[in-house]
């Protein structure tokens, strides 16, 4: 039972009452689940099911090389989330970006898996590299089944007991994991490991995000400064190369004149659920044709 001077309202969606018990399954989560009555408590079930008592990775994000100002992203994810889904989640904290290049996850560090360890558990660790629509793959680079990102969760990396724990440990600190984006534009993103803690939702939740996400195949870090610089330009005194830059970042993003660089993520909106759900079937969809 809450302490009767807490004044709070049951977590059942539609339901005003106060509070008076929480749930026992998620007792030390922040925010408390509670509800009104034990009936409350029996609708909200179907949803609350999904992330009561388990556990979220928190991440600290950043865009290799991102500047004025840095690119970061810091978020709690599901820790029965597939690699594959981090993946999705990082598309959609950068832009939402659309999936359409190919990416790798690998670990930064001396005991890199991947190249520094015979054990045959890790070769279901492999890095991670799809061929996009055009069929194009890393010369020397083999493409890697799908499946293996489906499979593979983050618990099985992050999580103590996890079965691939100690594998990408340096020092007693995870080793940053590395996600790469576009091999032609090559957006390098480092993932510091925070920790864990209840999960809240059973989707990525932002706690903070600095930087607009670069838009798409503008040219690298390089080519992202260059569209920036384009805008701060007044539009009169921009130079043909600028007027096309600019036009081109209005078209590509689809934003139109709404578009701008420099506006900051917001991080109320990007935890809306129907927003983060519908970006997942889209991502579920394309990935499924490729
Ligand atoms: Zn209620
Ligand atoms: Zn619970």
């Amino acid at each position: 039972m809450l302490p009767t001077t807490v004044e709070t309202k049951c977590s059942t969606l539609g339901c005003q009452n106060k509070a008076t018990s929480r749930c026992t399954g998620c007792r030390d989560a922040t925010p408390p689940t509670v509800y009104c009555s034990s009936d409350c408590q029996k609708r909200d079930w179907i949803f609350h099911k999904k992330y009561c008592g388990k556990k979220a990775y928190t991440f600290d994000m950043t865009l290799v090389g991102s500047r004025d100002p840095v690119i970061t992203r810091s978020f709690e994810v599901p820790s029965w989330y597939t690699f594959q889904e981090l993946h999705y989640t990082l598309q959609y904290a950068m832009g939402p970006w659309q999936c359409t290049h190919l990416h790798e996850f690998s670990f930064r560090g001396e005991r890199d898996p991947f190249t520094y360890n015979d054990d045959e558990k890790l070769k279901i660790l492999p890095r991670y590299l799809y061929e996009d629509d055009f069929g194009f793959s890393m010369p020397g680079q083999p493409a890697v089944p799908k499946e293996w990102e489906e499979k593979l969760l983050l618990s099985d990396v992050f999580d103590p007991r996890g079965r691939l724990h100690g594998k990408v440990v340096q020092d007693g600190e995870i080793s940053p994991l590395m996600y790469t984006y576009d091999f032609g534009d090559c957006w390098e993103h480092e993932l510091k490991y925070k920790g864990e803690k209840l999960a809240r939702e059973a989707r990525p939740l932002f706690t903070s995000a600095q930087g607009c996400g670069p838009i798409e195949d503008c040219g690298s870090i390089s080519g992202w400064e260059d569209v920036k610089a384009a805008f701060r330009v007044p539009a009169a005194q921009r130079t043909s190369e600028q007027r096309y830059k600019v036009q081109w970042a209005k078209d590509v993003s689809g934003l139109g004149d709404a578009c701008d660089p420099f506006k900051e993520p917001d991080v109320v909106q990007m935890n809306y659920e129907g927003r983060w759900e519908n970006h997942l079937q889209a991502y579920k969809l394309a990935s499924a044709r490729a």
